[in-house]
């Protein structure tokens, strides 16, 4: 960028402490606003050389502004804040049961899916256990 037009900012002829010091800054801001000839260039450099800083962050007087009315003018250039739309969730029902589980192979069954070898084996072991226990619970807490 540019920078020709800081050989032409009044504040470097002036006690820079006036742009520092909050007594002086209704000073500072007359300077800035009524007798600064680059005021428009130095507003925009500062805008851009805060864009990352906070606004508590932000000293002194800066082309008749204070921290806080900077961090207010780039806030509202920036547009209001797009709210980004949630992402969806997935829809998620009952989880199912496991392959390899007794629930799992009545679940294929009910659903005509092909059995794999894991539900049948869960199957039998709770035939083995209803068969030997009377109940498809393997410990039983009667
Ligand atoms: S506008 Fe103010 S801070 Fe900016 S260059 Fe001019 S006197 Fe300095
Ligand atoms: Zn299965």
């Amino acid at each position: 960028m540019d920078r020709d037009w800081e050989l032409k900012a009044l504040c470097r002829t002036e006690d820079p402490e006036i742009w520092f010091s909050k007594k002086t800054w209704p000073r500072a801001k007359k300077l800035c606003l009524d007798e600064c000839m680059v005021r428009e260039e130095c507003l925009e450099a500062t805008l851009a050389r805060e864009s990352q800083t906070a606004a508590t962050m932000r000293a002194g007087i800066m082309a008749g502004l204070t921290g806080a009315q900077r961090a207010k003018l780039a806030k509202s250039r920036r547009g209001p804040a797009v709210k980004r739309p949630e992402p969806e969730k997935p829809k998620v029902g009952r989880q199912l049961a496991p392959c390899g589980t007794k629930s799992a192979y009545e679940r294929h069954r009910r659903k005509r899916e092909p059995i794999d070898q894991a539900c049948r084996d869960a199957n039998s072991r709770s035939a083995v256990a209803y068969r030997a226990t009377g109940s498809t619970k393997v410990f039983s807490v009667l």
